[in-house]
């Protein structure tokens, strides 16, 4: 059996008609199934829909053989136990700064709020601006407007959400698209299948790419 761990949401929304060129869809609506194992038209291939946070973590222990998970979450967590050979060109965003319309440039010494406190730190330290970060959970967009920090790290894709929060993006930190990503130890005592799942998704990658 090979299991899949795909982050929720738009990643899952975008790799689903990828997974289902190759056979791969799942047999449940995950929207409406309270299964947190879902199986699939494929029977040696399950999927495991979690926090994106938690992909990593899901395959680096071997709980599952493959993962779906934005670069922002590879980087963030760290993921040099996994092997990332495949870039998916879905759930493209940027990672960037943002702060109030109204405000002053960057500069000097700034309170930064993110769930990205690894990436943000080097990013400042690597302008050689001090920044004391802020880790939130969620609704980043918030903290400048309170008054709890000067700017906020995090994904932009149209730029709405900020636009509506009086909001704009300032300087790109890293543009994100989603990854796969395999267990070690299945790379190697699940080879043949993983390889050929591999070759798939390249195929497939290849096949939309020139159409
Ligand atoms: P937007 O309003 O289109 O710029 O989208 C911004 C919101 O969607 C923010 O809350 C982001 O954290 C989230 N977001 C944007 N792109 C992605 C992505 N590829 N994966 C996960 N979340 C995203």
């Amino acid at each position: 059996m090979i299991t899949i761990a795909v982050s929720k949401g738009r990643i899952y929304e975008e790799a689903l008609p990828l997974l289902a060129k190759m056979g791969i869809q799942p047999i449940d609506d995950p929207e409406k199934s309270r299964k947190l194992i879902l199986p699939t038209t494929r029977d040696d291939v399950q999927l495991v829909i979690i926090r994106a946070t938690d992909v990593p973590t899901f395959v680096e222990y071997g709980a599952a053989d493959l993962g779906i998970a934005g670069k922002d979450v590879l980087i963030e967590h760290g993921a040099e136990n996994l092997y990332e050979p495949i870039d998916l060109n879905i759930a493209r965003c940027k990672l960037m700064t943002a702060a109030h319309k109204d405000a002053p440039p960057i500069s000097g010494r700034v309170r930064v709020a993110t769930k990205y406190v690894t990436i943000a730190q080097s990013y400042f330290a690597s302008l050689g601006i001090q920044a004391e970060i802020i880790k939130l959970y969620g609704s980043m967009e918030l903290a400048p407007l309170v008054g709890l920090a000067d700017c906020i790290v995090d994904l932009v894709d149209t730029g709405n959400t900020l636009r509506a929060n009086n909001l704009e993006p300032r300087e790109l930190i890293m543009n994100i698209s989603s990854r796969l990503v395999v267990n070690k130890a299945s790379m190697k005592m699940k080879n043949a299948v993983i390889a050929d799942l591999l070759a798939q998704f390249e195929q497939i990658l290849l096949t939309s790419a020139q159409s």
